[in-house]
């Protein structure tokens, strides 16, 4: 009986000492993990809605997968972070299926109902866990809006009805929701004050959170579906794999 009541007592007390972070500490903890050195391995889970299918295939003429571009930039991004790797999933048989969720729009509790069901923490058993997780419908009726993260969440949202929106051939396609994949995992792992300061004076002081860089996948405009393809004109004609800039790289570095 007194055993039980100390185990009472303790699960209660766990309970109440549980400590519950702020969105803006949630974000320095996932900060710190993704930029701690060591041999962790930075894991990209694709999840997507049936009928928001990502999309996969070559790109550079063959030489490439498309999720290259993801691979590639993240591994760039922590080039100076030892023993990094970075997996992504190259076909949709590497990624899972969502059933379908039948909504037009989605509000913040409800997608966060959506990824809560699908992550696990971010750190475990020296592994960083990120979800890229696909869906139809816009976010709260906007079509603006390509892409998401909510900050201090180890996932990312991509609205793939917005994507298509977007137009352009296959390949400006697959350029398009790649960069929005990159400048959203970019956003989760602290770039340009989200966490992460920068080391030179390169925020857009108009778009927080942004490089005042063109050729920087964290520029503004990447998520605007208007602008998305001229800004990325040039990285889609050189058919280039890292997205990140110099400027973000050394945030990184320097952190
Ligand atoms: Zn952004």
């Amino acid at each position: 009986m007194k055993i039980l009541f100390i185990i009472l007592f303790l699960l209660a007390c766990s309970e109440n000492n549980e400590v519950i972070l702020s969105p803006e500490q949630k974000q320095i903890e996932n900060v710190q993990i993704s930029t701690e050195p060591g041999p962790f391995t930075f894991n990209i889970n694709v999840f997507y809605e049936v009928g928001a299918e990502p999309y996969a295939g070559t790109v550079n003429l063959g030489k490439n997968n498309t999720w290259d571009i993801t691979k590639a930039s993240m591994i760039s991004l922590f080039q100076h972070i030892d023993g990094r790797k970075v997996t992504v999933p190259y076909e949709l048989s590497e990624m899972k299926q969502i059933s379908p969720q039948s909504k037009s729009t989605w509000t913040t509790n409800e997608l966060v109902e959506v990824a809560e069901k699908i992550k696990t923490p971010m750190l475990q058993e020296f592994e960083i866990q990120t979800y890229v997780i696909y869906l139809k419908g816009t976010f709260n009726g906007n079509p603006e809006i390509i892409g998401l993260h909510l900050t201090g969440e180890n996932y990312v949202f991509i609205f793939k009805d917005v994507i298509e929106s977007v137009g352009g051939s296959p390949l400006q396609q697959k350029y398009v929701e790649q960069s929005t994949v990159v400048h959203e995992l970019g956003h989760l792992v602290g770039l340009v004050n989200n966490g992460i300061k920068p080391v030179s004076n390169h925020e857009d002081q108009a778009n927080p959170h942004h490089t005042i860089h063109k050729d920087c996948v964290m520029y503004h405009a990447v998520e605007k579906p208007g602008r998305i393809l001229s800004i990325l004109a040039a990285i889609i004609g050189r058919q280039e794999l890292n997205l990140f800039g110099d400027e973000v790289i050394s945030d990184i570095s320097n952190h």
